[in-house]
């Protein structure tokens, strides 16, 4: 952390050195500059893409496939929020490391929680927290779109029409992307609905698509379970007679596969939940279909 505090003040001495020049206003204001945005994830960083279209560009602070809970900023991430037009985290806890990173930097630009307040959520909670996986549920993320419309469109009010209708077409492909995934879970007999999950991603997929979730392997990513608790585990997946284990690819399998060889459950693997994965499982869009499709797969033939 002194290392990283130190290189933070040179780069702020570099910045705000380059921000003084008359030419970086100039090119801000310039017409066809484009909104900076600096996502936590590489899920709300895709969600941004397409609801920005070709106004802005957006990097992730944490990479394809990295942990967004436990995530250790480093000091290239000091320089992308300090030059952001805009910053975009989740909130409720999945990304509270961001706020030292913005501190430490001096970031000026604007930070919005998506899933903080959201009008019409109805909130799960996850041991003592409010669980933070909110664009599980895809009605939800439609309400993360919005909020990064009416975003975008205050910081770059001459194109608020095109972004407008970006926004409009995305939010219609958003809709009947949820519609699908609701069909496809109800096609699936209600007593092989229920699973258990890696880490606690899926409350909000669950109550929106109709599953029933019935346990996860550890409480937190980076919080290994004790042997107790994984024996009570496997007792439980018996007794309920749990179809599924969710692994996800950002995680290690391990632990689900021996998990669910000792209870006789299936492991679901390769499922997205915090991150974007490779082509073709590089959106948001993307992740969702994928999700349903092994979901499906795994629970209808259970
Ligand atoms: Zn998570």
């Amino acid at each position: 952390m002194t290392a990283l505090r130190l290189l933070v003040a040179v780069l702020g001495i570099v910045v705000m050195a380059t921000a003084c020049g008359p030419a970086r206003g100039d090119a801000s204001a310039a017409a066809g500059d484009r909104i900076r945005v600096v996502a936590t994830t590489t899920i709300l960083a895709d969600l941004v893409r397409q609801v920005g279209g070709s106004r802005v560009t957006v990097e992730s602070l944490v990479p394809k496939g990295g942990e967004a809970h436990t995530f250790d900023p480093t000091p290239s991430d000091v320089r992308r929020v300090v030059e952001a037009d805009l910053i975009v985290r989740n909130g409720l806890g999945l990304d509270d490391w961001l706020l030292n990173l913005i501190q430490d930097a001096g970031a000026k630009a604007p930070v919005v929680a998506l899933g903080e307040g959201l009008p019409g959520v109805t909130y799960v909670a996850s041991g003592s927290e409010v669980n933070p996986h909110l664009w599980m549920n895809v009605g939800y993320a439609r309400g993360y779109a919005a909020r990064i419309a009416a975003e975008l469109e205050r910081i770059d009010p001459a194109h608020a029409d095109e972004l407008a209708a970006t926004a409009r077409s995305y939010d219609a492909r958003l809709a009947t992307l949820d519609g699908d995934i609701r069909a496809r879970l109800a096609a699936v007999p209600e007593a092989d609905r229920t699973i258990v999950s890696f880490h606690d991603a899926f409350p909000y997929f669950a109550a929106a698509y109709g599953l029933t979730v019935d346990g996860t392997v550890v409480d937190a990513p980076g919080q290994d379970p004790s042997a107790a608790q994984v024996e009570a585990l496997i007792r439980e997946i018996r007794a309920k007679g749990v179809k599924a284990i969710l692994a996800e690819a950002q995680f290690s399998d391990k632990l689900v596969r021996m998990i669910a060889d000792e209870a006789g459950a299936t492991v679901v693997s390769d499922l997205y939940t915090d991150s974007v994965g490779d082509a073709p499982v590089d959106t948001y869009e993307a992740v969702m279909r994928w999700d349903a499709d092994r979901l499906v797969e795994v629970l209808a033939g259970a």
